[in-house]
């Protein structure tokens, strides 16, 4: 089983996902007390902010990547960066470690292929949503037609992200209000809809819309438990 390194803290309430998900996989598949060898570096969420609202991203970018490599020193086999948006600045990332970064976007792809879909929505950050780092690779590598909601709803996501979700706070307002932009995708034809926030699973949740949902969270803890067990390097970014 290799070493999971895990860039976290962005924000802490879904590192705990990441946390559990992986030592529930490897209870899973190795049973017993086993438990899932993970390096955590968990940065200061607010530092990180200010770094995304003063458009800092190479600041950014090479704090994340001096923690990448430090993860890399101390016995990380491969490094997940614990939010979507943060994927903005992986490819400086990536240049920074020999090993592979597991890049969250395949791990949605992955699963949006497998289910044989062509066309999704995706809900997340404003960064997310509008920019190209993210929809772009899972256009490119998985022929995926992706659509996002109109402006007032993407504004409204985002300020609920960073407002309500990153602070820890839950509500059925803005769990309703979500479902309801589901709906609206999926009305313009999405067959499935992104959770491209690792924060959105804790609010909404699959069992609250009949449309498949991607978990990223999940799928990007799957995709790392995936190559900690294979016997030969699986594709990565
Ligand atoms: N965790 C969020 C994401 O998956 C956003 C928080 C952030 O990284 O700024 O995109």
């Amino acid at each position: 089983m290799k070493t999971i390194g895990l860039l976290g803290g962005m924000s802490w309430e879904s590192t705990v996902l990441y946390y559990q998900l992986l030592n529930e996989g490897v209870r899973d598949r190795l049973g017993g007390l086993h438990s899932a060898k993970i390096l955590l570096h968990s940065v200061d969420f607010s530092e990180i902010e200010q770094f995304q609202v003063n458009g800092q991203w190479d600041a950014a970018a090479t704090e994340l990547a001096q923690a990448a490599y430090g993860l890399q020193q101390a016995g990380a086999d491969m490094i997940l960066i614990c939010t979507n948006l943060m994927h903005k600045v992986a490819p400086v990332i990536a240049e920074n470690i020999k090993v592979p970064l597991l890049h969250i976007a395949d791990a949605a792809g992955r699963a949006i292929q497998y289910q044989g879909l062509t066309k999704v929505g995706l809900l997340g950050t404003a960064y997310t949503m509008e920019e190209d780092f993210y929809r772009q690779r899972l256009k490119d590598n998985y022929a995926l037609d992706v659509i996002i909601p109109e402006a007032d709803d993407r504004e409204y996501i985002h300020r609920v992200i960073f407002d309500e979700l990153c602070r820890g706070q839950f509500t059925a307002a803005a769990r309703d209000n979500y479902l309801k932009i589901i709906a609206k995708l999926r009305q313009q034809g999405a067959q499935g809809v992104i959770l491209g926030c690792t924060e959105i699973p804790l609010l909404v949740r699959q069992e609250d819309s009949d449309l498949p949902l991607f978990n990223t969270t999940a799928l990007h803890a799957q995709y790392a438990l995936d190559y900690a067990f294979a016997a030969d390097d699986v594709a990565v970014a």
